[in-house]
Formats: structure tokens, sequence, C-alpha cells
């Protein structure tokens, strides 16, 4: 069984009876449709086995300007697929536009205090998107492993306090329903890049993905990675780039900040960059936040914790309140001058 290995490219403009009835026909003929409809045209991805119909008999058809093979082996996440940029939605906080948006909390949520006191100054320092994770993937068995639901609860109750949108990590497919009850973006941690069946349930909800990029993926393996949740119907991800192993040591992982730019060729997801768990040192993360915006990033991920020598997890790459702002500051004045915007919290 072939799967999808065509688009169809309407006219500018083709009417909308005309998109509906190239559908028709295709569903028709035994084929999913995925639709996208972009700014001057519309573009049909077809799913299934395209042996079966008459490529001839699509292109006679009113409406239809091109049938083109997609080259990638990613097909709906692909810039043939669609054009423009995609923009996902974390609840109201728009991921893939204009404005860079910065997603900073601890890297676990630990108890109430903790993470009202990091919504609250993450917020007011200019994030828009609180992170924290109830279930932890640990290297560990015998490490802090997370406060589960009741860790969801807390920080989607921190969250709606400041005024944030949540993001957090689902580790397997049992948790899918609980952690989209509570959070806005559901995120596949880089151990679960390729965790199929997990990103073919997450393709069945209508929460976005935070898909991280796994530690020896390549930039192709994670755009296969997103077309598993596309094709499954969600089309809503972000790809997160989080440091890849080499054979480096000074630094934790090495941050590959040139897989911004080559995704922003490949694919019109947006993509962010999560700096604290490609160095794993808090003084290198803000220099890599800033060279993060300046190569054209949609986001920042930072790991904050009100005391980071405390923390039950990643503490040696947590940044101190002091540290958030000053970053967030900084990322400003390069977004702005890049003719981006990032958001200004209540104590800019
Ligand atoms: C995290 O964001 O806390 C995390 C575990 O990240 P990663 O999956 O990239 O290691
Ligand atoms: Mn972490």
């Amino acid at each position: 069984m072939v799967r999808i290995l065509m688009i169809v490219i309407m006219e500018t403009p083709a009417t909308g009876e005309q998109v509906l009835e190239v559908e028709a026909w295709i569903r028709k003929a035994g084929l999913e449709v995925h639709r996208s409809d972009g700014a001057d045209r519309t573009i049909l991805g077809l799913v299934g086995d395209i042996s079966r119909i008459d490529k001839s008999r699509i292109s006679m058809m009113p409406g239809v300007r091109e049938i083109i093979k997609v080259s990638s082996p990613y097909k709906l996440a692909s810039r043939e697929f669609r054009q423009e940029d995609t923009v996902v939605y974390a609840g109201d906080v728009p991921i893939g536009g204009k404005e860079v948006i910065l997603i900073a909390g601890p890297c676990a949520v630990e108890s109430e205090a903790q993470i009202d006191s990091a919504a609250s100054f993450v917020a007011s320092a200019g994030a828009r998107i609180l992170r924290g994770g109830a279930y932890k993937p640990r290297t560990s068995p015998y490490s802090f492993q997370g406060l589960g639901e009741e860790g969801l609860r807390l920080l989607r109750n921190a969250a709606d306090t400041y005024n944030l949108s949540v993001v957090t990590e689902v580790m397997s497919p049992d948790q899918v329903e609980i952690v989209a009850k509570h959070a806005d973006v559901l995120q596949v941690g880089a151990r679960n890049m390729q965790n199929f069946n997990l990103l073919t349930l997450l393709g069945e909800t209508n929460k976005p993905v935070l898909l991280k990029r796994g530690p020896s993926a390549t930039i192709e393996d994670m755009l296969m990675s997103a077309e598993y949740v596309l094709s499954a119907g969600n089309p809503n991800v972000i790809l997160c780039e989080r440091g890849i192993r080499t054979f480096e040591t000074a630094t934790r992982n090495t941050l590959d900040l040139s897989a911004v730019p080559v995704i922003e060729h490949l694919s019109h997801l947006p993509v962010i960059v999560d700096p604290s768990h490609g160095v794993g040192k808090r003084e290198y993360v803000a220099p890599m936040a800033r060279a993060a915006v300046a190569v054209g990033a949609d986001g920042v991920m930072v790991e904050v914790h009100p005391e980071p020598c405390e923390a039950l997890c990643d503490g040696s790459q947590s940044l101190t309140f002091d540290q958030f702002a000053t970053l967030a500051n900084r990322c400003r004045i390069i977004g702005t001058t890049l003719g981006r915007k990032v958001a200004k919290g209540a104590s800019q």
C-alpha cells in the first residue's frame, strides 16, 4: 500500500464547489484527503493507495492547477503541502506568528508554593506559557518521578491564576486523557520522539503537541514523527530543538541551532528552542536563548525555579528569577530588532 505521495494544487482562485468536487472524487476512489487552505490557494494531500486513482482524470477536473509528487518522505509536514507558516494556538497564545513566545517554569512541579511562585514571576517577566513536568522521564528509577495527577492540577491552577497557558509532558498512551484534561499543549519528550503509538494517539486528540527532538534524531526523523501526529488528524504540531548527543561533553547536549532555519525551509510547522536541556548549565542558557531568537525561533522554552539549588530535577540548568528577567529583556530587544514581538510582563 502506497501512502500519501501526491498533492493536488488548486487554481488561484478555485471555487469552493470545485474544491469539494475534487475532494469528493478522491474520497470516492477510496482515499483520504487532507486539506490545506492557504492565503491564495488550496492544496489537497492524498492519503492512501494512490495506484488506485487515475491522475489524468483529476488533472482534468475544473479548478485543478497541478498534481505533484512530494519528494520528501514527510508530506503533511512539508512546505510543499503548505507554503504559509502554520500558527498553533496554545490556549489563546499563537505560536508561529509574529510573536516570539517565552515558555518558562520549573523542570518538575514540586509543590503548590513552588509552582505558584514560578508562575507569578515568569508571567510578570513576559512568559506566556507555563511549563512544568508532572510525569518525569528520569534516567534513574530512584530519582523524583513527578507528582502525577496532583502535579497537573497544581500546574493548571497556577497558570490560570496568572493568565498563562500550560505545556506539560505526556509519557505514555495511558496518560494522554488526563494530561489533555489539564494542559493546553501536550509535550512529547525527547526520549519518546519515536514512540509511534503515543504519536498516533496524540494525532487523534485535538490538543496541540510539542514534539521534542530525540537526542539522536536527525531533523528528518523529527519531521517523520510530526507526520505521525498530522496524518492521524491533528494539524497542531510545534517542533522543539533541545540539543542532540555529540562527542562534546562541556555541555549536556549540543544545541543544534541550525535546525531552526533548516526546519523553516523544509516545513511550515512552528519551531521553538529549549536551551536549558540543550546546554545543561544555567550560565550558558541565556546566550543560547538570545541566539535562538536571533536565528528565527518562534519561541524559547527555559527552566526557571524559585530556588534552583533546591530543585528536585535539573537544578543546575534552572535559571533564577533575576536571570530569567534579564533573559526575557534581552530576547525582547533582539526580537524587536528583527521585526518580531516578545510580550512584556506586568513588571516591565
Ligand atoms: C523537559 O522538558 O523537562 C524534558 C524532560 O525535556 P527532554 O525531553 O527534552 O529531555
Ligand atoms: Mn528538565
